[in-house]
């Protein structure tokens, strides 16, 4: 462990948010799908993988853009596609979703979802929601809006363009180390949803890091 990464530890340890970032108010938040609205663990991604022939080491969609175009490509698609629709029939709201999503609507912040999901998938999974609907999200974009999905910036700036505010008032939240990077890259602030079945990487370098949606609401209470 290097010296900075103990100072990183024990100033998240400590709670300690740098004075500059509490000062600008945040007037958006995107969060990722899979894993952060929804329950984590719906999606199998080593079955996903067996079924494609994507190799570990390699994201699936970086792996399918690597596929020839036309069936073989294809062919991988609806295989994922497929994956992506059972899963979303299945999956369930996340730990205070819903109540962390009512919140942000009354103190009038906006909504938007990025994941590298389909949006099939995401219109359905939203559908077991009970209180939160699509139309509750200014922006919602999937990995068909985009060039380059996460961990690549370009979602979170189309994001930023839809919802109209700046990187700098938008809170990116997700589990996944792809989330934070997107997020940091475009400037916005993010926080870290710490999943035991998601996390497989030392904790990302996050403006906040917490384990339950629930403990965001403090940031936005003025
Ligand atoms: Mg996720």
């Amino acid at each position: 462990m290097t010296f900075l990464s103990v100072v990183f530890r024990v100033f998240r340890g400590l709670n300690i948010q740098w004075q500059w970032n509490m000062d600008k108010p945040l007037k958006a938040v995107l969060f990722d799908f899979d894993g952060t609205l929804t329950r984590p663990g719906s999606l199998d991604f080593g079955a996903i993988r067996l079924a494609i022939g994507s190799p570990a080491g390699i994201p699936i969609l970086e792996y399918i853009a690597t596929l020839a175009p036309g069936e073989p490509r294809d062919r991988a698609n609806r295989i994922l596609d497929q994956f992506e629709m059972e899963a979303a029939e299945r999956s369930q709201p996340n730990a205070s979703a819903e109540h962390l999503m009512a919140f942000l609507k009354s103190q009038k912040l906006k909504l938007g979802i990025l994941t590298r999901n389909s949006l099939n998938s995401v219109n359905r999974a939203l559908l077991n929601f009970n209180n939160i609907r699509k139309s509750d999200f200014d922006a919602i974009i999937t990995r068909h809006d985009v060039d380059r999905p996460k961990p690549d910036p370009e979602g979170v700036i189309l994001a930023t363009l839809k919802m109209d505010v700046a990187p700098e008032a938008l809170l990116v939240v997700g589990d996944y180390v792809f989330d934070i990077e997107a997020g940091r890259m475009a400037g916005a602030r993010t926080a870290f949803l710490v999943s035991e079945a998601t996390t497989r990487f030392p904790d990302p370098p996050a403006d906040w890091t917490i384990k339950s949606l629930d403990e965001l609401k403090p940031i936005f209470r003025s």
